[in-house]
């Protein structure tokens, strides 16, 4: 409710636009109100900035959704979309007809996808997408397998995996099930590994692992291990809030699904193609996985597109059962379309060109250490981060078990701040997180500390004011 409120300080930048009637639903905004809460709408960007249609000038500190990592204006991506729109707009991928692109994509993919040998590739045209395929091909696999009762999946709290039925439910946050009847039965959650939030007094964080472990073993034993088809998880949370595995965590959760002859599935949607200065944070955190989800930077998020990557012993159970299962009945109209597969190839290949590992290498300490230094506000409870991502959990006497009133609002309030000061950053709840374009300048890290610490400033000031009320 709180972000609802604007101040007049909005209205007035925005000039008060009013959509009214205009009948857009928007996602993840209250009751279908866009119309009516003065929405910002974008109209232009410019390497890691977007302008409003009022001309405002924002440093987008998140990248559009932690996807634009080239920036809002990279001419490559245009042209490789232009050419493409030239010669083939569309062709579909299905009954053994495609595209050279799709499957050139394919291959670069696989080439480029290294923490393990993987197999093939399913193209879709999103994250949610893609975990929802996820989904079906375990199932699928398991059926091949002879396996019918082995589908259950166990993802995490405060995991975000999207937002259509399957993938919202494997979601682990309870917004996102409220009011939709979710999730769906075969969806388990297990515990959230975020350190500072859980861990028990005394615990370490390698103690705090073998503990997540071991909940992870005795749900699966309790729920029986011939049920449990996939466990499904981001290298780093993202949307709940950019989670950090705890010390010696993939380990341990690994051996454990080996035990069980559990399949892995790796989330990379937002710690792929560089975001944590790995090229995967499969890479980062020797996660072996059995199936992999990527969208957002695979096309810089200029054009939609997402996939699945199969590990060759899934690939092969399901080649070899091909008599037996048919067709793969699975697909989607725009499954590996010409455009999005020509721009994913271009941007991958500018990922290599300008070696954008080494850039996000060379950044990432101003970066962090830039917002880590402001670790010590009294309204701040733990910031957190690697590569160029970054998350804040604002909280009262600097333990996560003293929040402040929601409806104070607190986070809701530096967020606004941040834009009145010309920096997007993304609330949500008490925390607020920030992954700035992959190409960010050592000039525009500094400005998003500056703008950090001026609306922190802000928001101190407004914490002791409601204090003193
Ligand atoms: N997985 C993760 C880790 C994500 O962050 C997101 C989107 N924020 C998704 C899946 C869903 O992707 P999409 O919104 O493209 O469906």
């Amino acid at each position: 409710e709180a972000s609802l409120e604007r101040d007049n300080w909005t209205t007035d930048s925005r000039n008060g636009q009013g959509f009214k009637g205009h009948g857009m639903i928007a996602p993840f905004t209250p009751g279908w109100q866009i119309a009516d809460v003065n929405p910002l709408v974008i109209e232009k960007s410019e390497g890691s900035y977007v302008y409003d249609i009022n001309g405002k000038k924002y440093l987008d500190s998140l990248a559009g959704l932690w996807s634009t990592s080239l920036g809002g204006s990279e001419p490559r991506l245009v042209a490789a979309a232009t050419a493409q729109l030239n010669t083939l707009p569309f062709y579909h991928s299905f009954w053994n007809r495609t595209t050279k692109p799709s499957l050139d994509l394919a291959k670069e993919i696989l080439e480029i996808f290294t923490a393990r040998k993987m197999g093939k590739v399913f193209f879709t045209n999103s994250g949610s997408e893609a975990n929802d395929s996820q989904v079906k091909l375990a199932w699928y696999y398991n059926n091949a397998l002879g396996r019918p009762k082995k589908k259950k999946i166990i993802s995490r709290l405060k995991g975000y995996h999207g937002s259509t039925l399957i993938a919202a439910s494997l979601t682990g946050i309870p917004a996102l099930h409220q009011q939709f009847d979710l999730p769906v039965p075969f969806v388990l959650h297990t515990d959230c590994p975020h350190y500072w939030r859980y861990h028990l007094p005394g615990e370490t964080e390698e103690e705090f692992s073998s503990r997540l472990a071991n909940n992870l073993e005795n749900l699966i034993l309790k729920e029986g291990p011939e049920t449990i088809a996939a466990f499904i998880a981001e290298p780093v949370i993202g949307s709940g809030g950019v989670i950090l595995p705890p010390a010696t965590y993939f380990d341990k959760v690994q051996a454990v699904l080996k035990k069980y002859d559990v399949l892995l599935i790796a989330d990379e949607v937002i710690c792929g193609f560089g975001r944590l200065g790995t090229m995967f944070g499969c890479d980062k955190y020797n996660i072996k996985p059995d199936l992999v989800s990527i969208a957002k930077a695979l096309s810089s998020a200029y054009v939609p597109i997402g996939a699945v990557i199969a590990s060759p012993e899934v690939s092969d159970v399901i080649h070899s059962q091909s008599n037996k299962l048919g067709n793969f009945a699975h697909g989607f109209t725009y499954s590996g379309h010409p455009v999005a597969c020509a721009v994913a190839i271009e941007a991958l290949k500018i990922y290599k060109e300008r070696n954008i590992l080494e850039q996000v290498n060379n950044i990432s300490p101003r970066f962090q250490d830039g917002i880590k230094a402001f670790s010590n506000s009294p309204i701040i409870g733990e910031i957190r981060g690697t590569g160029l991502i970054s998350g804040t959990d604002f909280t009262d006497n600097k333990s996560p078990n003293s929040p402040f009133p929601p409806e104070w609002g607190i986070a809701a309030y530096f967020g606004e701040m941040c834009e009145k000061h010309g920096m997007l950053v993304r609330v949500s709840g008490d925390t607020i997180t920030m992954s700035p374009a992959l190409i960010v300048s050592p000039e525009e890290v500094d400005e998003i500390i500056s703008i950090f610490g001026k609306a922190l400033k802000d928001t101190e000031d407004r914490v002791k004011e409601l204090k003193s009320q």
